[in-house]
Order: structure tokens, then C-alpha cells, then sequence
């Protein structure tokens, strides 16, 4: 099939024939998707792959094929080493989580979507479809959320206001007070005012666990904010699909990961064989964010260059990580 589509591809270059018809935007990247499904599903290893026979049909088929796809992308790369071949001596040593804020599109505009996982009883991850055209929810939550908008008067969305107003002022005379330097604790939060969240209607970029050898070994959709249970959320689907996470870890906002699950195992936090890999896995800050990391804990346990599991030799082309 591809040496038909290039000979003919080739035919029309040399021939100089032009687009007779507008592309379809849809329509490509539908084809294109449906011909990396089948190049993943081969990779894997199935005898037998298959993909819709019409292209109307290819979105709904996307969405449930969705979760198999992922759990085989984190698995196969996760494990590259043993499936694949090493990459070398440095080959899967330390992942480093990142998130990556540009790729942002539409997403329903409802937040309160909650989940529960085998950590969390509740998570709150907000509603991952695309809107409605000329709405801001997507068809699941559309007519739910014109109700719960009426519900809400308005003299008490006046009087939260002027609370919420409050609060800030006298948050912001503290820290005043404080000098502005809060010496004890890190204030690299990642997470995004709930304020901000409800009215985003476009997702806030993917998370993304990438190993020193270079390679993307899984990934996430951020839909609310990089809040710390989302995070710990991610990484107890990649070690559960993986089976095992690298030797040690890097995260900018480590601290206040480490800080959560010691302070919640057990509680909030379910103590699951996932968790407990997690909790005994050495987190780093990386070298370029440490300096804004003031904080006593961060300074004592944080530090890149204290970590033994960490080397420079495993980023030989940034070498200040
Ligand atoms: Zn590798
Ligand atoms: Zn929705
Ligand atoms: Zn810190």
C-alpha cells in the first residue's frame, strides 16, 4: 500500500499535476492515526490488527481503543531495555517528569469530573472532551451545566467575591510582613488558582515522563492544573502498566511530591504496591531549578548532586542538569 501511494505520489510530482480538491484537515489526520495505530499494534507483536472500515467511525473508535494504546506505549518504552535493546550503559537509569504548557486545546468547560483510582478515592480531573460547537461544554455536560449556572444567584457570587477579595489582601499584608522571602518552605506550586481552572476552557498541556536515554516513556493530558495528586496519579499508572519505574527520578516541583505522599500514605493516599515503589524512589530537583528551591527539607534531601543514583555522565549533552 505505501509503494502504491508513493509511485502514484511520485507520478504526480514528475507529471506536475496539482490538488484538484481541498484537503480535509480531519480527514488526513484521521488517515495518518489510523496508520500509526497499525504501525504501533504490528510493533507489539499482534498477528492481527484492525481499524474501522469507514473514516466516520474512526473517532468513537479512537476513544475506546484509547486506554490499550497508551498501556502499550508505556509498557513498550517504559521497558525498552529488556524488549527493545539497551541503549547503551546509561539505558533507562533516571526519568525526568516534565510538562510541556503549549499544546493546549478545546476541552469542556465542566471541572468537576471525579475519578477513583486504586490510591485516591477521589480525584478531580475535570472533563477531557471537546465542546459542543458554540458551547462551552461538551454534549455529556451541556445541558447539566445550564441548570447548575441558573442555580447560582447573583448576590451570592457578589458575596463570595468580597470574601475572595478579603482574603487576598490580607495574604498579600503577610507576606509583606514575612520580608517576601518565605525561607522555610520552596514556593515552586505548580498548581493553578481555582479561580483560573474554572474558567480555562482549553486543557494546560501534557506531562511527560522521559528517560535519560532520551526516550518518552509515558504520558498524560493535564486538564485542570499540574496538581501534586494528578502527578502522583500519573506515575501509579506507569508503574502499575510498567511494572517498574527507573532507579531515580527527577521533577522540578519535587519537594512537594515527596512532601505529599509521605505526608498522606495510608491516609488519602492508599498504600499500594505502586505507592510504595514511589515513596522508596529517590526524587531529585534538577540542577537548573534547585537554586529557587530555598526551602530547609529541599536543601537537605533535594539536592541533584547528593543523590547517589543520579550522574552527570547520564545527560552528556546538557551537562548542567
Ligand atoms: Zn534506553
Ligand atoms: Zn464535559
Ligand atoms: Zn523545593
Amino acid at each position: 500500500m505505501i509503494g502504491t501511494a508513493a509511485s502514484l505520489n511520485q507520478e504526480a510530482f514528475n507529471l506536475g499535476y496539482y490538488q484538484l480538491t481541498p484537503i480535509e484537515r480531519r480527514l488526513l489526520s484521521n488517515i495518518l492515526h489510523a496508520y500509526l495505530v497499525i504501525q504501533l499494534d504490528l510493533s507489539m507483536g499482534y498477528a492481527c490488527v484492525s481499524t474501522p472500515c469507514s473514516l466516520e467511525d474512526f473517532s468513537q473508535w479512537a476513544w475506546e481503543q484509547f486506554p490499550r494504546l497508551l498501556t502499550c506505549f508505556i509498557y513498550l518504552w517504559t521497558n525498552h531495555r529488556t524488549l527493545i535493546g539497551s541503549c547503551g550503559e546509561h539505558c533507562s537509569k533516571c526519568l525526568i517528569v516534565d510538562g510541556h504548557q503549549k499544546v493546549r486545546r478545546r476541552i469542556c468547560a465542566f471541572k468537576d469530573v471525579k475519578v477513583e483510582t486504586e490510591e485516591m478515592k477521589e480525584l478531580v480531573i475535570g472533563c477531557c472532551r471537546t465542546p459542543v460547537r458554540q458551547s462551552r461544554f461538551c454534549q455529556l455536560h451541556n445541558k447539566e451545566t445550564v441548570f447548575s449556572v441558573n442555580e447560582q444567584s447573583k448576590p451570592i457570587v457578589k458575596k463570595k467575591r468580597i470574601i475572595q477579595k478579603f482574603i487576598r489582601r490580607l495574604s498579600n499584608r503577610l507576606n509583606k510582613k514575612n520580608g517576601h522571602l518565605n525561607l522555610t518552605g520552596c514556593r515552586t506550586v505548580k498548581e493553578r488558582s481555582d479561580q483560573y481552572v474554572k474558567k480555562c476552557t482549553r486543557s494546560l498541556g501534557i506531562i511527560a515522563l522521559v528517560s535519560n536515554c532520551r526516550i518518552i516513556t509515558s504520558f498524560s493530558e493535564l486538564y485542570r492544573s499540574e496538581t501534586l495528586r494528578e502527578i502522583i496519579n500519573f506515575f501509579a499508572i506507569t508503574i502499575r502498566v510498567a511494572g517498574r519505574l527507573s532507579p531515580t527520578c527527577v521533577y522540578d516541583d519535587g519537594c512537594h511530591l515527596v512532601k505529599y505522599i509521605k505526608n498522606h500514605i495510608g491516609t488519602e493516599l492508599v498504600e499500594t504496591p505502586a505507592m510504595v515503589l514511589l515513596r522508596s524512589t529517590p526524587i531529585s530537583v534538577d540542577r537548573s531549578h534547585f537554586p529557587n528551591h530555598v526551602g530547609v527539607f529541599c536543601r537537605k534531601t533535594m539536592d541533584p548532586n547528593k543523590n547517589p543514583r543520579l550522574c552527570c555522565s547520564y545527560f552528556p549533552i546538557v551537562s548542567s542538569f
